[in-house]
C-alpha cells in the first residue's frame, strides 16, 4: 500500500500536524558541524600553510568514532600512553554520540547493542570490562538493568499495535507460509556458510560471495519470496540496518541480519528466543562515553585531520584546531586512521591502492534523527503496550525509541521519542537524501514526522516541545551488489605506518565491526 494511502486509510485525515500544534515546538539542527566537514573537502582548512607549531607522540589516531576509540582503549591495554586521538566534531563518538533535549537523555545516533556472540570476543571483554557481563555459575550474565526491557518492540499495522515487527494482526495463511519458508531457508543458509560478526573472522565461501553478487530483493524474487507483507518486512530491516532498501543491498547483507544473529523467526515458532540488545536513554553513547572519558587531553576535539603522510621514520599528520584556527603538525612512529574512507582517500598523501580503490566503490547512506521531547506520555492506539522500539507499518521514517524506557521509575513524565529516517536509495526514496539534507529546513523533517506518527499519536503535535534534528551526510557504507567481492576478504587493512580501522571496512556499519576493527588496527 502506498504510504499515502495508508494515512489516509488508517487516520481518515492526512495532518500536517506541526502546523496544527496550536503552539510552537521549538527546534532546529544540531551534534554535526556540517560546514567544518565541507571546509575539509573544499580545501579550506589546509593547502600550503606550514604549522604554526609542530608536536611529537608516538601514535596518532585519526577520527573519535567507536574504532577511533577502541584503538585508544587497545593502546592504553598495550600500556603505551603516548597517543592523541583527533576528532572533527565538538565531541567524540562519530555515529554513537548522545545528547538531551530539555534535560532528557537521548541518543543522536546508534541505540542498541546486541549481546554479541562468540566470535565479537574483542566486545565481550569491553563488556566485561564495563561490569555489563559476567560469569555466574559458569555461565555468561547480563546486567538486566542495561538489557532492553520487555515490550521490547511493536509494529503499528492495520490501525492497531501488535507484537514484534512482523505483520502477523489478520495476513493470511499463504503469509505466515511464506514467512515459514523464509525462516527454513535462513536456517538452512546458517548451517551452509559462516554468517559471523565481525566479518574479518567469516571465511569468503563461494556461497558467501554468490549471494553478494546479487540484489537482495532479486534473491527473493528468484527464490519466491514474493508475499507484499514479508517484502515490506525485509526491506525496512535493510533500511534499519544499512540505511537504503532491498532492491540497493546485496542479497549477502539481507541475509546476514538475520543469519549473524538470531535467525528469522516465524509467528508461532517455538524457538523463537529473540536475541537481547543492550541500550541505554542516550544510545551507545553510554558505552562511548566509557571509552572516551579515560583518555583526559590525549583527546582532541575539534581537531579537522587535513593531511596525513609516510615520511622516512615516521608519520605526519597536519589538523586545523577549530578552536583556535591553528595548525598544528604531529609527527609520530604510526597512525591509526579511524576516518570513513572517503574522508581517508581525501586526506591520505599517495593513498595506497587498496584505500583508492575502496573509497571509489563504497557509497555512504545518509540518515537523519529526529529527537522529539514530549511533555507527557502520549495517548495511544489500541492493542500491544508501549514499547522501546515502535514502528508505524508502510512509513518512510523507522518508528521512534522512547529514551525513557530503561527507567525504573513507572511514574509517568516528559520523554524523548527518538524518530529514525534512512536516506539512502529505497523503493520509496529516490536517492537525493544528501540534498535533501542540505536543502530543507529542519521544519519539513518537523512536518515529515509529524504526519507519520501522528497516526498512532494523534496528540503528538499538543505535546511535542522540542524537536532537535541531527543529520548525518554520510553516515554509513551501504553493503551494495558485489561490495564484499572488491573489498576482497574483509580482512585488517595497513599500508606502512599506517592502520585503516573504521566500520566501512566491513562493508556494513555496527558497533561490533567498528570496535573490533579499532582494536585490531593496534
Ligand atoms: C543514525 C544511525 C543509527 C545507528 N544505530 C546503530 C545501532 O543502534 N547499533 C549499532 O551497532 N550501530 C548503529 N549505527 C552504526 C554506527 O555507525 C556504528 O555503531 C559505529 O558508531 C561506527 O563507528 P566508526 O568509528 O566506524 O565510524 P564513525 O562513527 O563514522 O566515526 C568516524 C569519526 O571520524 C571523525 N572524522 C571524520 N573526518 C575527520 C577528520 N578529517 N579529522 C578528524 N576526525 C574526523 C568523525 O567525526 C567521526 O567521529 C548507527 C549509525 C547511524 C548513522
Amino acid at each position: 500500500m502506498k504510504r499515502r494511502a495508508f494515512l489516509g486509510a488508517a487516520a481518515g485525515t492526512a495532518v500536517l500536524a506541526g502546523c496544527k500544534s496550536g503552539h510552537e515546538i521549538e527546534g532546529g539542527f544540531t551534534g554535526v558541524d556540517v560546514a567544518r566537514g565541507h571546509a575539509l573537502r573544499d580545501g579550506a582548512l589546509q593547502a600550503g600553510n606550514p604549522p604554526d607549531v609542530t608536536r611529537r607522540t608516538r601514535v596518532v589516531i585519526a577520527g573519535g568514532g567507536i574504532a577511533g576509540l577502541a584503538a585508544a582503549r587497545a593502546l592504553r591495554l598495550a600500556g603505551i600512553g603516548d597517543f592523541v586521538l583527533l576528532e572533527l566534531e565538538d565531541s567524540a563518538g562519530g555515529n554513537s554520540r548522545g545528547g538531551a533535549v530539555n534535560g532528557v537523555a537521548c541518543p543522536l545516533g546508534a541505540h542498541y547493542l546486541p549481546v554479541p556472540g562468540d566470535h565479537a570476543r574483542e566486545v565481550q571483554d569491553l563488556l566485561e570490562e564495563f561490569g555489563l557481563r559476567r560469569r555466574v555459575a559458569g555461565r555468561w550474565e547480563y546486567d538486566e538493568r542495561h538489557l532492553c526491557h520487555s515490550p521490547q518492540e511493536r509494529l503499528y499495522f492495520r490501525g492497531e499495535w501488535q507484537d514484534g515487527l512482523l505483520p502477523v494482526q489478520g495476513v493470511g495463511e499463504a503469509t505466515l507460509a511464506q514467512y515459514r519458508l523464509f525462516s527454513q531457508r535462513v536456517e538452512a543458509l546458517r548451517r551452509e556458510a559462516r554468517f559471523v560478526i565481525p566479518t574479518l573472522r567469516a571465511q569468503t565461501a563461494p556461497l558467501l560471495l554468490s549471494l553478494d553478487a546479487l540484489a537482495f530483493e532479486a534473491w527473493l524474487d528468484r527464490e519466491g519470496f514474493t508475499d507484499a507483507h514479508l517484502r515490506w518486512y525485509l526491506d525496512y530491516c535493510c533500511r534499519d540496518d544499512y540505511g537504503a532498501g532491498m532492491a540497493h543491498v546485496s542479497a549477502w547483507a539481507g541475509l546476514h541480519y538475520f543469519a549473524s544473529r538470531h535467525g528469522f523467526h516465524a509467528p508461532g515458532d517455538d524457538n523463537a528466543e529473540r536475541d537481547a540488545v543492550l541500550t541505554w536513554p542516550e544510545g551507545n553513547a553510554w558505552l562511548m562515553r566509557r571509552l572516551a572519558d579515560p583518555l583526559g587531553e590525549r583527546l582532541r576535539t575539534a581537531h579537522v585531520v587535513t593531511r596525513i603522510a609516510e615520511r622516512r621514520g615516521g608519520v605526519e599528520v597536519d589538523v586545523f584546531d577549530a578552536a583556535t584556527r591553528s595548525r598544528i603538525r604531529w609527527q609520530a612512529e604510526r597512525c591509526i586512521v579511524a576516518l570513513p574512507v572517503f574522508i581517508a582517500a581525501r586526506v591520505v598523501e599517495n593513498p595506497p591502492d587498496v584505500l583508492t580503490r575502496a573509497a571509489s566503490f563504497i557509497h555512504h547512506s545518509p540518515w537523519l534523527v529526529a529527537n522529539i521531547h514530549v511533555r507527557e506520555p502520549l495517548a495511544d492506539r489500541p492493542g500491544a503496550a508501549p514499547s522501546w522500539d515502535n514502528v508505524i507499518y508502510g512509513t518512510r521514517g523507522l518508528g521512534y525509541v522512547d529514551a525513557r524506557h530503561q527507567a525504573l521509575d513507572p511514574t509517568p513524565r516528559a520523554t524523548v521519542l527518538s524518530w529514525y529516517r534512512p536516506l539512502g536509495p529505497s523503493a520509496i526514496d529516490g536517492g537525493d537524501g544528501r540534498r535533501q539534507l542540505l536543502d530543507r529546513p529542519w521544519t519539513g523533517w518537523r512536518d515529515d514526522l509529524m504526519e507519520e506518527l501522528s497516526v498512532p499519536h494523534p496528540d503528538l503535535p499538543a505535546l511535542a516541545t522540542r524537536i532537535d534534528i541531527t543529520r548525518y551526510g554520510h553516515a554509513m557504507s551501504i553493503p551494495a551488489p558485489g561490495l564484499l567481492r572488491q573489498l576482497g576478504a574483509p580482512k585488517q587493512v595497513r599500508a606502512g605506518r599506517l592502520a585503516f580501522a573504521h566500520g566501512d571496512w566491513s562493508g556494513y556499519s555496527i558497533f561490533e565491526e567498528a570496535f573490533t576493527r579499532g582494536h585490531l588496527a593496534v
